[in-house]
């Protein structure tokens, strides 16, 4: 079974950037009709800063290291609510695979999990309350139950559930973050963030580590 190794998370996290970019102006429309208009911006910001640090990575960094400093940049340059949960959610994730240089796909999904757990002890937010949670959650049971022997089809199933739970989150009520000051005229519009972050996992795909 194929292993993830530092390289293939550099790539990762390059094509994470690059859909930041090319969706920046999506996630700013949706998080405009629910929120304040800046989840895009947010993001692309983020993202641009990892990038520089990516060209500037020392050739030591292990999968951990990597993450951590994803995690810190995002933590730091990304304003509004997603820029803390998604650099936790990094952060958590490498603190899984402490000095390896290189992790199979159980510690992959252990990684996510961890990630997503921080993100709900961070945001206090459940399944339902129209969040990133909304995909994450649903997704990540999938990619647990999914076949450890083909990660790439794993993979695809995890991202499509997430692509789902994004959709379910339309006609929810949000109970977290600027998006529950709207109340009912919340229902009918999809969460950025449930959005963003199918989108963002999606890159997951990238690569040939992850065909298995
Ligand atoms: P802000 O709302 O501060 O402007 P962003 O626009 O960047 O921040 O991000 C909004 C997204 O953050 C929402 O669409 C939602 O998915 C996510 N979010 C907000 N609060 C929470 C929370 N408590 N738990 C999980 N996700 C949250
Ligand atoms: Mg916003």
């Amino acid at each position: 079974m194929a292993d993830f190794d530092r390289d293939y998370f550099v790539a990762v996290f390059r094509r994470m950037a690059a859909t930041a970019e090319e969706n920046r102006d999506e996630w700013t429309r949706l998080d405009g009709a629910i929120g304040d208009g800046d989840h895009g911006i947010n993001l692309s910001i983020g993202f641009r800063a990892v990038v520089k640090q990516l060209d500037a990575l020392p050739d030591d960094t292990d999968v951990a290291g990597l993450f951590k400093l994803v995690g810190m940049t995002l933590l730091r340059k990304v304003g509004g609510a997603s820029g803390p949960l998604y650099g936790s959610f990094f952060m958590k994730a490498g603190a899984e695979v402490p000095g390896q240089a290189q992790v199979s796909f159980d510690e992959l999904r252990r990684m996510l999990r961890a990630g997503v757990t921080s993100i709900q002890q961070r945001g206090k937010a459940e399944l339902g309350d129209k969040t990133m949670l909304d995909s994450l959650l649903p997704g990540l049971d999938v990619l647990e139950a999914a076949d450890a022997d083909d990660p790439r089809a794993a993979l695809a199933a995890f991202v499509e559930r997430m692509r789902q739970g994004s959709d379910e989150t339309i006609p929810l009520r949000a109970r977290k973050g600027r998006a529950m000051r709207l109340g009912d005229r919340s229902i009918g519009h999809r969460d950025p963030g449930s959005q963003s972050s199918w989108q963002l996992l999606n890159c997951l795909l990238e690569g040939d580590r992850a065909r298995s």
